[in-house]
């Protein structure tokens, strides 16, 4: 087993077949189980860590559109942990008995979702339609992994709950923010018509490692430009905010949620909100790169303010932000240090 997964390491492999990996979970009666689909990428690999730490067994589900192996590799031959491969807009069937289902499967980045236009509307719909048939099926409860651009350009700010958004749903941008409108919706359908206990998170902008290189956001885009001394990317003049949450206390907040009584979606972000200019002048200084910064036009429907209003997340989970920006983005620089992406990294 050890010796598949250091092959696997670093490699991610999209379409093509993979050994069968940690398919038997121990037998352990008194851990409870949770599924997390999308369970191999950023935030679902980030997730099952912690939930391993809390004592949960862990049955992850990825057929790796955007995922990566690499994210789980360390969990090779942990006997809490299960691995399926599938497409979660196929039916989902697991024999296990399941007490809690993170559904976090969905190509997530700008570019992945206009790369896959289809599969993001299909698992927006079908694979959250899939994920709350299993909560149902066993009486589990489940989180939907949500989004902030489920308020599209916003015309309030900062953005709260009760905000229903400005969203184009024929842009190219629809296709993610509209399945995942879609997902709420069927969600607390599933809650109000037939009782399942479920819970919405709406993430905003979220960094740290296990990020890839090259999947269009500013954080890993702008540290692959700074670590290969190419020019900084601004999209428009650089004056669009955003508002950035290292990846541990999402899924501090992500793991309080499911633990609640609250159906209603909650915000978690980091409120502490900065230019797109002012970020990359962050990772020059940080990195020491000699890399200067180049301007290029504004994509169609890029938002031009994001900041999360997280009263609520405050007021229902006790939760808010802990780890500072410098902190956050020191450890993601030295993820992507000597990271062997570096090496065929160029983006102008
Ligand atoms: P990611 O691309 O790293 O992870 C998504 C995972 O879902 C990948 O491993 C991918 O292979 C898998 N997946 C996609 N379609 C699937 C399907 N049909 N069947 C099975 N697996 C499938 O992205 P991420 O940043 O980890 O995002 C995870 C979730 O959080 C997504 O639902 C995303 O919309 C949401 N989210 C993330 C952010 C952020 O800042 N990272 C912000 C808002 C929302």
């Amino acid at each position: 087993m050890e010796k598949i997964f250091e092959k696997l390491k670093g490699n991610s492999r999209q379409g093509q077949e993979l050994p069968l990996i940690n398919d038997v979970m121990g037998e352990n009666a008194d851990k409870k189980t949770a599924v997390v689909t999308g369970g191999s990428g950023f935030l679902g690999s980030h997730l099952t860590d912690l939930l391993l730490s809390k004592g949960y067994k862990v049955i992850g589900i990825d057929n790796f559109i955007t995922g990566n192996d690499a994210n789980i590799a360390h969990l090779a031959g942990n006997p809490d942990y299960k691995f399926v491969r599938h497409d979660v807009t196929n039916y989902i069937y697991l024999k296990e008995d399941v007490d809690l289902i993170f559904h976090f499967a969905s190509p997530a980045s700008p570019i992945d979702y206009l790369e896959h236009p289809i599969p993001t509307l299909k698992v927006g719909a079908l694979g959250t339609h899939n994920a709350l048939g299993l909560a149902k099926a066993k009486k589990a409860t489940i989180l939907l992994a949500s989004t902030s651009e489920c308020y599209g350009d916003p015309l309030v700010h900062p953005q709260r709950e009760d905000y229903w958004g400005n969203v184009n749903p024929i842009g190219p941008r629809g296709v993610y923010d509209e399945a995942k409108r879609f997902a709420e919706a069927i969600t607390m359908a599933y809650h109000r018509f037939h009782g399942v206990d479920t819970k919405i998170v709406r993430i905003f902008n979220t960094f740290g490692p296990r990020m890839r290189l090259r999947d269009g956001r500013v954080v890993p885009a702008f540290i692959g430009q700074a670590l290969t001394g190419t020019p900084l990317s601004i999209f428009g003049d650089g004056s669009q905010t955003r508002s950035f949450c290292y990846v541990s206390d999402l899924i501090d907040g992500i793991y309080r949620l499911s633990q609640s009584n609250f159906h209603e979606p909650v915000n978690i972000g980091n409120p502490g909100e900065m230019t797109i200019k002012q970020f990359a002048e962050k990772i020059i200084e940080f990195t020491g790169t000699e890399s200067q910064i180049s301007y290029h036009p504004l994509p169609v429907d890029d938002p031009k303010v994001r900041q999360p209003d997280i009263s609520r997340a405050k007021a229902v989970l006790g939760w808010e932000p802990k780890v500072s920006f410098e902190e956050g983005i020191q450890k993601t620089i030295e993820f992507f240090r000597g990271h062997p992406d570096l090496a065929t990294f160029v983006k102008k």
